[in-house]
């Protein structure tokens, strides 16, 4: 049995194939960057590379994919990409089908990761988890008593345009003080720009890093100052954590579910971060409500992984 999984991320594309899903282990793997103009044409270019240089002129028997926007999982229509112009109501489990003559299933990437930590990652002990990504955007999905939760309309999980804070900052959706824009990697980058662009005296040790150029601080610089004891990066990191953590905490009062897995960029920044994240998930869920947060254990795969439980059904 063959099965290939696609991963259509904002920046990178991923295909690989699995002979044995039981087995934790890819025949082949192909992962690439876009380009930087890209189209959903370009996209769908690159990926048929991708796909036929794993595939090597092998037919799959079931195709598994994970797309990085919102997706209507029963149509497998895309809806759009809040990256790349060109895919409103692209019909791209058609669209696949008929290249690979197999079946295909499709979901967004919160979703499908999701799945991937629930079958393979840190979530294969548990009957309900909530995946949180938090990277260029902050998005999430649902495994409730083992199977996904999608909502009525496939838009349930949106953890990042949670309100936490109703006079903060305006978000792209158009309200203020969402998680994502509170959380996200390129929020908190331009937070620490603009306060050592506002104060010359602050993040001596931010500044030194990125050599006095402060438009091109990137959140990673930031984890990486506040690992070496910068105040701002460490504020920034905290304030970060602090709205993720409120967002959290609301949706374990929602649901309770056994445990949050947090991947993405941002969740692999350190201890001041994911103190502030446990601190107030814990000071805004309920007492009685346990509040357990990892991080994810699939990295850039749990996409992949996921895309392979959707495609077998498991
Ligand atoms: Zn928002």
């Amino acid at each position: 049995m063959t099965i290939l999984a696609l991963d259509f991320g904002g920046t990178k594309h991923a295909a690989a194939i699995l002979a044995d899903p039981s087995e934790r282990r890819w025949q082949k793997y192909e992962r690439a960057f876009a380009p930087p103009n890209a189209t959903a044409q370009t996209d769908i270019e690159m990926m048929r590379s991708l796909a036929q240089s794993v595939l090597q002129g092998e037919k799959p028997d079931a195709v598994g994919v994970s797309f990085g926007g919102p997706v209507n999982a029963h149509t497998g229509i895309v809806r759009l990409s809040h990256h790349v112009p060109g895919w409103e109501n692209i019909p791209l489990q058609e669209i696949l089908e008929n290249e690979f003559q197999a079946p295909v299933a499709i979901d967004n990437d919160a979703n499908v990761a999701a799945l991937g930590e629930y079958h393979y990652g840190a979530g294969r002990d548990c009957s309900s988890l909530f995946y949180i990504t938090v990277s260029t955007g902050v998005g999430g999905g649902w495994i409730l008593n083992g199977q996904p939760w999608r909502g009525c309309e496939g838009m349930a999980g949106e953890i990042g345009h949670t309100v936490v804070d109703p006079n903060g900052p305006m978000c792209l959706c158009g309200k203020q003080g969402c998680v994502e824009r509170l959380t996200s990697g390129p929020y908190i980058a331009q937070r620490v720009q603009d306060i050592l662009q506002r104060s010359r005296s602050q993040g001596r040790i931010l500044r030194a890093l990125v050599q006095g150029n402060i438009e091109a601080i990137t959140a990673q610089q930031v984890n990486e100052a506040a690992e070496m004891g910068d105040a701002i990066a460490i504020q920034a990191l905290q304030q970060a954590g602090w709205a993720l953590g409120v967002g959290i905490g609301n949706a374990a009062n929602f649901l309770n579910p056994q445990l949050f897995v947090l991947g993405g960029g941002v969740s692999k920044a350190g201890q001041h971060f994911w103190q502030a994240v446990r601190h107030s998930a814990r000071n805004t869920a309920l007492p009685e409500i346990t509040v357990a947060i990892v991080p994810a254990q699939l990295g850039d795969d749990a996409p992949l992984w996921g895309a392979v439980a959707l495609a077998t059904g498991i």
